[in-house]
């Protein structure tokens, strides 16, 4: 069946899973599920700390955070960044250096670095 009734009923159809998606999938539901750019990234930063290559990376004193969790919710991703902070490697992959938790804590747990510190 085509004609204009079928495609208004198809487009129809698409927006409502894009909805349904956007409800199920949460925050940047795009960018968590299907953005290919996240796994050059996750690729890059493995090879970056296998060779301990300079490169810009969150870095967090958790004897600084009071746990107010306002780092979590300003994360544009919906990260648990107040957990990163207390579980020590402020590593995830799904972060995009985007230094919101950084402007955000208010008490200046999180910063931005480039070095790592050296393994003790
Ligand atoms: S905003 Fe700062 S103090 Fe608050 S939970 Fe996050 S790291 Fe801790
Ligand atoms: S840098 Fe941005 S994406 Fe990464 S944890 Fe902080 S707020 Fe979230």
């Amino acid at each position: 069946m085509t004609g204009p009734h079928h495609t208004a009923q198809t487009k129809l159809q698409k927006i409502r899973y894009a909805i349904i998606f956007a409800l199920l999938a949460g925050k940047r539901g795009f960018c968590h599920y299907f953005c290919p750019i996240a796994v050059i990234m996750i690729i890059g930063r493995m090879i970056r700390n296998v060779i301990r290559w300079p490169a810009l990376h969150l870095s967090a004193n958790s004897d600084l955070c009071t746990d107010c969790k306002r780092c979590s919710e300003e994360c544009p991703m919906g990260l648990d960044v107040n957990g990163m902070v207390r579980q020590g490697p402020m590593e995830n992959p799904e972060c995009i250096l985007c230094a919101n938790c950084v402007d955000t804590c208010p008490k200046g747990a999180i910063r931005t670095a480039w070095f790592r510190k050296e393994r003790g």
